[in-house]
């Protein structure tokens, strides 16, 4: 086991404090990683590099960063099997999860070092204003904004760590990182391919520890331009409030409502949502968790997903056949427990799942669930769905409407007129139709409506939020031709 440091410009070093904590394993408690625990001088001084890493990175022509882009991304490609084993180890999802979690990294940072190659501006028509003439030319460039923060949550902790680090990059920005608690070493792991790329000191840097830690002297700072965010809306709305006057991105929690209409073909849709309820043991933002279906069809739906639902592996992370491993930790599971215990209590009826061993939980269908109640409308973030019925589509749309989050959702129906309709109507980020929410492609912009957040990732929209735009009028006098 290696003991890990901060990367602060371009060093490894301990933290200012020197203290440390053992990283261990959600499943079974071993010791897999032992880290620096930063401090708010640590922050501090992160982002002093991160200032001195800008002046660099900034003057690096374009072509310049790709070719180190892309040389991280090769060594991402390389190192996918050692950062999917740290992954499952660090993070309790199963190998096969972590596998493929892994295998975007490279790809991730190919795309961003792409778009970073793509800033384009806009030439402006002036002679359309009122009064001017040809005698001026306008148009626009895009700068990096300068020092990004990024902090990220403990569920995917290569994919959503890169997708800020490398629109940041690519983009011309300086990075603090702040990764999860519970997630360091993945993150660590990622951070080595683009300092063995050569990325100058201090252009990416690397606090670890606990958010409440060094969390603030972060998002203070008046040095730091943007905070890109991902985690929960508590947090999320904790940090808009402390941020002064710098851009923010925020993904926030959510409480994904799929819809399955009496038209849509039940099999394909238990099918999808037998994946999209429970993988990564449900923690997951774009997770489906309530099934809003019309009355119809309720009984012949949960006859199909039941079985589906109780064929789904889960234990040991590195076990053979086991796709989802345990949550993140054992007082996870132990609220996931009680919020079924409760809605259960409060009239809701259990189908199949919900045994919790440690920090494992047997995937749960929990039926009859009130769609106002808290099961419904709080973020679950656990392998529980929560089913609900709807009269017809417009009581489907409002139930889907009803909870304070709107990051992704799923229609089930074959239906046209009802496509369009719920398009339209469904007051979320993205809207999948005959497939769940849990389906991402990393081109694709993606960030939540209302209380699940502000601003997209995606490579190309996350470096539209990481660039200024800067307008430029060049004044020549009037001509005349003769
Ligand atoms: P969390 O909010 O507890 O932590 C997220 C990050 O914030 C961690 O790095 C944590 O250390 C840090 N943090 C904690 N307190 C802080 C503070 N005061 N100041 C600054 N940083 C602080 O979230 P989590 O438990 O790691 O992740 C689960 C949550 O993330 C869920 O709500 C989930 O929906 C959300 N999430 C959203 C998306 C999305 O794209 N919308 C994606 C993944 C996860």
């Amino acid at each position: 086991m290696k003991a890990q440091s901060l990367l602060i410009g371009g060093q490894w070093v301990d933290a200012k404090g020197h203290e440390r904590e053992d990283v261990t394993s959600p499943f079974n408690g071993d010791v897999v990683g032992n880290i620096a625990l930063a401090r708010p001088a640590d922050a501090e001084r992160a982002i002093d590099a991160a200032v001195v890493g800008f002046e660099t990175w900034r003057r690096t022509p374009a072509h310049a960063r790709f070719a180190i882009l892309t040389k991280a991304a090769a060594l991402a490609d390389e190192r996918a099997e050692d950062i999917a084993q740290i992954m499952s180890r660090e993070n309790g999802k199963s190998i096969l999860e972590a596998r493929g979690e892994a295998s975007r990294s490279g790809d991730i940072i190919r795309l961003s070092a792409f778009e970073g190659s793509q800033l384009y501006g806009d030439s402006l028509p002036l002679d359309a204003n009122k009064g001017t003439g040809f005698d001026k030319i306008g148009f626009t460039i895009h700068q990096p904004v300068g020092v990004i923060v990024a902090i990220s949550p403990f569920n995917y902790p290569a994919l959503l760590v890169l997708h800020k680090i490398a629109p940041a990059l690519a983009a011309g920005n300086a990075v603090v990182l702040k990764p999860a608690r519970a997630t360091p070493l993945t993150a660590l792991a990622v951070a080595q391919c683009f300092v063995d790329a050569g990325l100058p000191d201090g252009v990416l840097n690397v606090v670890t520890g606990g958010g409440s830690d060094v969390g603030d002297a972060l998002v203070r700072d008046r040095r730091v331009r943007k905070i890109s965010f991902t985690g929960s809306t508590n947090v999320g709305e904790h940090i808009a409030s402390i941020a002064g006057v710098k851009k923010l991105s925020l993904e926030l929690g959510a409480s994904g409502p799929v819809i399955v209409l009496d038209d849509a073909d039940i099999d394909a849709a238990t099918t999808s949502i037998a994946l999209g309820g429970y993988i990564n043991a449900g923690q997951v933002c774009i997770s489906a968790q309530r099934i809003i279906v019309h009355e119809k069809i309720v009984d012949d739906f949960i006859a199909s997903l039941t079985p589906k639902v109780e064929a789904i592996r889960v234990g040991d992370p590195f076990g053979d056949g086991i796709t989802i491993g345990s949550m993140i930790s054992r007082a996870e599971a132990d609220r996931v427990t009680e919020s079924i215990r409760a809605a259960i209590s409060a009239g809701a009826r259990l189908v199949t799942g919900g045994e919790q061993d440690g920090s494992v939980i047997q995937p749960a269908i929990v039926a009859d669930v009130d769609p106002y109640s808290p099961f419904a409308q709080d973020e679950l973030f656990g392998p529980a769905v929560a089913v609900s019925t709807a009269r017809d589509i417009q009581h489907a749309i409002e139930l889907a409407n009803s909870t304070a989050y709107g990051l992704g959702a799923g229609v089930f129906t074959n239906n046209m007129s009802n496509t369009i309709r719920a398009i339209r109507e469904i007051e979320s980020g993205v809207v999948h139709i005959n497939w769940t929410q849990l389906w991402r492609a990393d081109l694709m912009p993606y960030g939540g409506f209302k209380s699940s957040g502000i601003g997209k990732e995606g490579p190309r929209s996350a470096i539209a939020e990481m660039t200024e735009i800067k307008t430029v009028i060049m004044h020549g006098t009037p001509w005349t031709n003769n």
